[in-house]
């Protein structure tokens, strides 16, 4: 069942990423299908994941995925630059329904803004982190405890092919096994480069 309704997606990714790793051991999600479950429904005119500059080596694989990326500069706020394009988008009418993924009770004046404007506020979240602030303004809630299976990321298992380190490790992007590093030695590689 789809509905006409324009729906645009804006992910916070430690509210979402965070969690995850801690409540549910998913320390890998894949975006493209957590884009799938955001717009379920709808018609999806965008997702962006707001990406604090400590995790900027993420950018590529969530890219590749198709989302919309705004990595937020060190000491910027993550959720200050969120807030920002979601009144810019409401205020231009780019969406129906917005989706915000991330739980945090900061986002209930923006939710309240916005629905001011005739908007559709749904919030997606894992439930442990879901302000109780939040709960009581959102139109509805994506509860997603209940998605973990479908959105984790496929992870590949290599052996490191440095002769000194020969460790195995896992990994959600697809390598070339003949030339496989595990970080610390792909770092190191790096670096003397
Ligand atoms: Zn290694």
């Amino acid at each position: 069942m789809s509905s006409g309704k324009r729906s645009m997606a804006f992910v916070d990714f430690d509210n979402i990423a965070i969690p995850a790793k801690r409540f549910h051991s998913l320390n890998y999600i894949d975006f493209n299908k957590f884009r799938n479950i955001l717009l379920r429904g709808y018609r999806g005119v965008g997702c962006t994941v707001y990406l604090p500059h400590k995790m900027g080596n993420l950018l590529p694989v969530i890219q590749k995925s198709g989302l919309n990326v705004t990595v937020v500069s060190p000491g910027k706020s993550v959720d200050g630059r969120l807030i920002f394009d979601l009144l810019i988008n409401a205020y231009h009418d780019k969406f129906d329904v917005a989706i915000i993924a991330g739980g945090d009770r900061d986002y209930r004046p923006v939710i309240e803004e916005v629905k001011s404007m005739g908007k559709e506020v749904i919030v997606a979240s894992f439930s442990r982190n879901l302000a109780h602030a939040i709960r009581s303004v959102a139109d509805d809630i994506i509860d997603l405890d209940t998605v973990t299976a479908d959105i984790a990321a496929q992870i590949y298992t290599y052996t490191c092919q440095n002769p000194e380190c020969g460790k195995s490790f896992k990994t959600p992007r697809r390598l070339n096994r003949s030339k496989a590093l595990c970080p610390d030695c792909y770092k190191e590689s790096k670096s003397k480069s």
